[in-house]
């Protein structure tokens, strides 16, 4: 995994964080003459890479609705061709396979194989996909879902909801890349330390994160591993996740749905 393309190697898949917008990061898979991009919010930084590469646009693939992450789907099909993929219940500019929970999507000129699932709370019908690409330890594209760190806002689902989504991601191998589509991480970082003062991972995470975006390097892909160490959202029942997240909401919090519900207010709070 590099971040700078070398095509010339056309049996190695590439996995590639293209930055876009303020602070999204449209991911792009790439082997030989092929591409597949996963939420292109815009399409000119994803169309100078297929130009400066003559790469053929195999597939977009969608995780949800918002504007940051399907903005630039339909210039690209025009332009490009390839097949577009989103969830199965939301507004999309344009999708033609709908995707739902244990459908598969097999790319296999990019050496990407894939399974969906349904990841609701930020969007309602909101999707991820996860699986392997050649040569790479297993992936997940989880959009707007889980965030180094961070969480995504619940925007059209409740905290039982995103409690559940988040809980299927915890689920994937340790060794997952998850890719996520915006740099929040430093942010994140800043409020997490709050939650958990005394966690030496976290600390061990803002050194790595400050130095990788001192060098205007993305501090993405996380891993599980480290998400399970230092992410609140996936800490609801680790005792001093708990103790801050009571502490908090200043009341007993009864269930890790409660946990995480006062995690999110104090998330959406903190400046
Ligand atoms: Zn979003
Ligand atoms: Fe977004």
């Amino acid at each position: 995994m590099v971040n700078t393309l070398h095509l010339s190697d056309s049996s190695i898949s590439q996995l590639i964080p293209v930055p876009a917008l303020n602070d999204n990061y449209i991911w792009m898979v790439c082997k030989g003459q092929h591409a597949v991009v996963i939420d292109p919010g815009v399409a000119a930084p994803v169309q100078a890479i297929l130009d400066q590469h003559s790469l053929t646009l195999d597939a977009i693939l969608l995780t949800h609705h918002h504007g940051d992450h399907v903005g630039g789907v339909t210039a690209l099909q025009q332009r490009n061709g390839g097949v577009v993929y989103g969830p199965a219940t939301e507004t999309l500019p344009v999708c033609d396979i709908r995707v739902t929970e244990g459908d598969t999507v097999s790319l296999p000129n990019v050496g990407l194989h894939l399974q969906v699932i349904d990841i609701p709370g930020h969007t309602a019908g909101h999707v991820a996909y996860h699986g392997t690409l050649d040569g790479n330890p297993p992936l997940v594209f989880c959009g707007d879902t889980l965030f180094a760190a961070g969480c995504g806002r619940l925007f059209e689902g409740t905290p039982e909801q995103m409690t559940a989504s988040l809980a299927k991601l915890a689920a994937l191998p340790l060794d997952t890349l998850i890719c996520c589509a915006h740099e929040y991480t430093l942010a994140n970082l800043r409020w997490a330390m709050q939650v958990e003062p005394d966690n030496t991972a976290l600390q061990k995470q803002w050194l790595s994160a400050s130095q990788l975006r001192a060098n205007h390097q993305p501090t993405l892909p996380t891993t599980l591993t480290t998400e399970l160490a230092t992410n609140p959202f996936l800490r609801t029942t680790a005792a001093p996740v708990v103790a801050a997240a009571t502490a908090y909401a200043a009341r007993p919090l009864d269930s890790s749905v409660a946990v995480f519900a006062s995690l999110r207010e104090w998330k959406n709070n903190f400046k």
